[in-house]
């Protein structure tokens, strides 16, 4: 098995398409690498200045991967370690997801190789703008539309539309997704991604009997996936015992109680140092005595070395990548029941899509539309891919891949082959 993430989800992807036969139903193309293959690959040096008049060079991307169903689309990751391959993996899983979701985008990624949380404000601005504009002419609103990702929120977004705006004189809006409210973000952006994770597990629960008024979860990663999630989570009955952050993990047997915990952590506090619990290192957090495990950091957070002593009977992946490939047959042969990051996570691009239409009609809704909107296309995936899950005997991700490589073999063979 490889390493390299992209060849890692390249073997997925092969896995899971092999029985779909798209050789032999799209006979005139070349399909499967059309569908490996980025469309574009952008890596630049980025160099912006730091407070004390140094330069700081930094390696920068955006990959473009497909948009056979409609503009790229994806997030920004501002992490140490962002490389091509992780950006590509991710572009990848983007334009799988938006198809498994059927919203009309394709896939893209893009992301800074650098220590963002360790630079000043000014220096964080400085940096992101600089990104934007050298991606200037690769966005768009009609091209590819940037969002959030890891280290990046509404803020990055707000600055990204004022160099747009800025150089191209215009105010579009659509360029980017996931804004503040007050200059076009749509209202539930920020907790959609939360949002749709604990609407999936709401609906694999009722179907392996679990009731949630009686469930106990842990929660990896307490940012703005991991957070939301497990807000949501408690107000559903289930009572949150483990969550954990860079910095280390809590733990309280009687649950946590995680609007407190919130407001600890908007302090400008680690989980680790919440009074309403003990600290427990992060590692303890994945494999707590828990019926639903909610991965929401980084991939590759359970491996062949830590899925055996995963206690969970459901993982929610609200990260993407977070089983890493050995880890999948373990808990695939352990009976775990996984919630497929593709269908999973999708609630956060579902409501960038909604947000771009409001910015396109500049016609903007309440909060209980986008709500309510959310939950029918997260439900209407959720059950597409169970039921083909449960028809043709595959787990969920099988399942998610084969509705979302149909869809856009489907879509790449209607626009012809010239
Ligand atoms: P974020 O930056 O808001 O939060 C990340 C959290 O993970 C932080 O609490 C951080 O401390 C924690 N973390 C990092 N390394 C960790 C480790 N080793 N152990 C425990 N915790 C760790 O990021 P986010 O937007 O919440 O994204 C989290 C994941 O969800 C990523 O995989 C991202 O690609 C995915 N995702 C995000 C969105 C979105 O709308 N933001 C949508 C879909 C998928």
């Amino acid at each position: 098995m490889a390493t390299d993430p992209f060849a890692v989800a390249k073997e997925y992807f092969y896995r899971y398409a092999a029985p779909l036969e798209l050789e032999k139903r799209y006979p005139r193309r070349d399909i499967l690498e059309h569908l490996t293959t980025p469309d574009r690959s952008i890596e630049f040096r980025l160099t912006f200045q730091r407070d004390d008049d140094s330069n700081c060079v930094c390696q920068a991307y955006r990959v473009q991967f497909n948009d056979d169903r409609g503009p790229y689309k994806g997030g920004i990751r501002f992490h140490p370690v962002v490389d091509l391959a992780e950006t590509k993996a991710l572009a990848f899983w983007m334009y799988l997801k938006t198809a498994v979701v059927e919203i009309p985008f394709g896939g893209a990624k893009g992301g800074v190789a650098v220590d963002y949380q360790s630079l000043s404000l000014p220096e964080k601005e400085r940096l992101t703008k600089r990104y934007a504009v050298v991606l200037l002419n690769d966005i768009g609103s009609q091209k590819d539309i940037p969002a959030p990702d890891v280290n990046t929120s509404e803020r990055e977004m707000g600055w990204i539309l004022d160099v747009w705006r800025m150089i191209h004189g215009l105010y579009d809006r659509a360029v980017v997704t996931g804004k503040p409210i007050s200059i076009g973000g749509s209202q539930g952006r920020r907790e959609a991604t939360g949002r749709g994770v604990v609407i999936t597990v709401a609906e694999a629960a009722k179907e392996l009997g679990l009731r949630l008024d009686q469930a106990s979860a842990a929660v990896q990663g307490f940012g703005n996936v991991g957070s939301v999630a497990a807000s949501l989570l408690q107000q559903c009955g289930v009572q949150v015992r483990a969550v954990s952050d860079v910095g280390g993990g809590v733990m309280n047997e009687k649950g946590l109680d995680i609007p407190r915990l919130v407001e600890h952590v908007k302090s400008g506090q680690g989980v680790s140092s919440f009074p309403g619990g003990q600290a427990i290192s992060r590692e303890a957090v994945l494999s707590a005595k828990v019926d639903i495990l909610v991965p929401a950091a980084l991939e590759h957070a359970i491996m062949a070395e830590n899925a055996p002593a995963i206690q969970a009977t459901l993982i929610a992946e609200g990260a993407n990548g977070p089983v890493g490939p050995d880890a999948m047959d373990i808990l695939n042969e352990k009976g775990v029941t996984i919630i497929p990051d593709i269908l999973c996570n999708a609630g956060g691009v579902t409501v960038s899509y909604f947000e771009w239409v409001q910015n396109r009609q500049e016609f903007y809704w309440p909060l209980e539309r986008v709500n309510a909107e959310l939950e029918q296309v997260m439900l209407r995936a959720y059950h597409a891919v169970s039921d083909l899950a449960r028809r043709e005997k595959v787990t969920l991700r099988e399942a998610a891949y084969r509705i979302a490589i149909t869809r856009v073999a489907e879509a790449a063979a209607r626009r012809g082959v010239q």
